[in-house]
């Protein structure tokens, strides 16, 4: 923290559903925070306005050409402003005590290794780049001994629990799903689903692809390796359990059997809370759980036949070497062409497992030591996805 108490904070990806529910807790108590970046993606007017409200010392976007708008949007102002990729980056170099990195997709790799290079305090939201960068990514916060703080609700949840034993002690982690607006509906029904059904997500407010993402049960597959990454986890000590309330939100069972979990309304302010007042605890902004009002918690086992995207996450962790990587580039294009109405939402799991097979066949499996590799193992199974997504689009189930 700095001399006079007040922590500086940055937030990548502040005009998202994440950076928002970040930016209401810096609201509500705005002496104890200093904002020194923001970034955002197209949104120019919703970024200038938040760079207003709190006073940034540097804005960014991703488009390069957008620069004279974001410029424009802030004159009179003393914000510097940025574009591009390596704007993201400056944005996340800058020192600042604290970092949200909340922009999703692997886009959000690279701003995010600035962040984790300088030895900052990391909360991370954007678990697209834990899946794309592994172990390296891990690695990498060891080496500058930065933070991890987990803002990923499960994964929260799983972070306050595991404090009450040692990783030896530990038999299993799990994380609890909401199983979606699709969990009672028929696989006939989940592939011909359409846009507006998958975004009806039942208990999150979320952005557009975690939530079609949460349908497919993919966020869950994502999560499930973003776990396994995070607390270095094989995939036989990570289970998922469906929990349609979304009250608890992860548990970690220990040798004497005792399962240790956290919970809350589901409300991503809790978990981003636990991040931003860590290793204190700062005044919540979500509703208290009221468990007499709720009154049943109910559970039940995944299933992963309705569900293959979930299977598929365990068979990428078990292979390893890049398939991580491939599954989440595969995942990114086949929900882009989702929402374009290209593909039916049965074909995203068929996209995502025809190109990791491709992956597989073509011999390109190989460890990744860099975030350049990541990045290039990301282009070229992106590329596959689109070669291969032609075929799947027309391919009846
Ligand atoms: P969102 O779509 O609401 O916001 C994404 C943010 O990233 C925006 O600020 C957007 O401008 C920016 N962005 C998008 N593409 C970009 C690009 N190519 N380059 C630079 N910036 C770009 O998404 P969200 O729901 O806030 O999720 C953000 C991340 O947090 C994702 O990785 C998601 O999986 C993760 N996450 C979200 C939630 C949630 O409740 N929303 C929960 C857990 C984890
Ligand atoms: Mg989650």
């Amino acid at each position: 923290p700095a001399h006079d108490g007040v922590r500086s904070i940055s937030v990548l990806g502040a005009t998202g559903s994440i950076g928002d529910s970040t930016l209401d807790l810096l609201r509500a108590a705005p002496e104890e925070y200093r904002v020194e970046a923001l970034t955002g993606n197209a949104n120019i007017s919703g970024l200038a306005k938040l760079a207003k409200e709190f006073n940034a010392r540097f804005v960014a976007v991703a488009d390069p050409a957008r620069l004279g708008e974001l410029r424009a949007a802030l004159a009179g102002t003393s914000t510097e402003c940025g574009a591009g990729e390596s704007a993201l980056i400056e944005a996340a170099a800058r020192p600042a005590d604290w970092v949200m990195a909340a922009i999703s997709g692997a886009a959000g790799l690279k701003p995010a290794l600035a962040a984790v290079d300088r030895g900052a305090t990391v909360a991370l939201a954007n678990k697209e780049c834990l899946v794309c960068a592994g172990d390296f990514f891990m690695s990498r916060a060891v080496a500058a001994n930065a933070r991890i703080l987990p803002a990923d609700s499960e994964h929260n949840a799983l972070y306050q629990a595991l404090a009450s034993g040692n990783r030896h002690e530990l038999l299993r982690v799990i994380i609890t799903a909401s199983g979606g607006p699709f969990r009672t509906w028929s696989a006939e029904d989940i592939e011909q689903a359409t846009l507006a059904q998958a975004l009806k997500h039942p208990n999150w407010s979320m952005g557009q692809k975690i939530t079609i993402d949460s349908a497919s049960m993919m966020n869950k597959g994502l999560e499930v390796i973003e776990a396994s990454y995070l607390f270095a986890l094989s995939p036989d000590e990570i289970d998922v359990l469906v929990h349609p309330q979304s009250i608890v939100h992860g548990l970690v069972e220990f040798a004497d059997h005792s399962v240790v979990a956290q919970l809350g309304a589901p409300d991503m302010r809790i978990p981003i809370a636990h991040c931003l007042g860590w290793p204190d605890r700062i005044p919540g902004r979500a509703a208290r759980l009221d468990l007499a009002k709720i009154c049943q918690l109910t559970f039940e086992a995944p299933d992963f036949v309705r569900f293959p995207g979930l299977r598929l996450a365990y068979d990428a962790l078990r292979t390893g070497q890049g398939a991580t990587t491939v599954y989440n580039a595969a995942n990114e294009i086949a929900v882009a062409a989702f929402i374009a109405q290209k593909i039916r939402f049965g074909a995203i799991a068929r996209l995502v497992e025809d190109t990791m097979n491709g992956w597989v066949r073509a011999g390109n499996l190989a460890p990744l030591s860099s975030a350049d590799d990541a990045i290039a193992v990301d282009h070229s199974a992106r590329k596959m996805a689109a070669t291969l997504l032609p075929q799947i689009a027309a391919k009846a189930s």
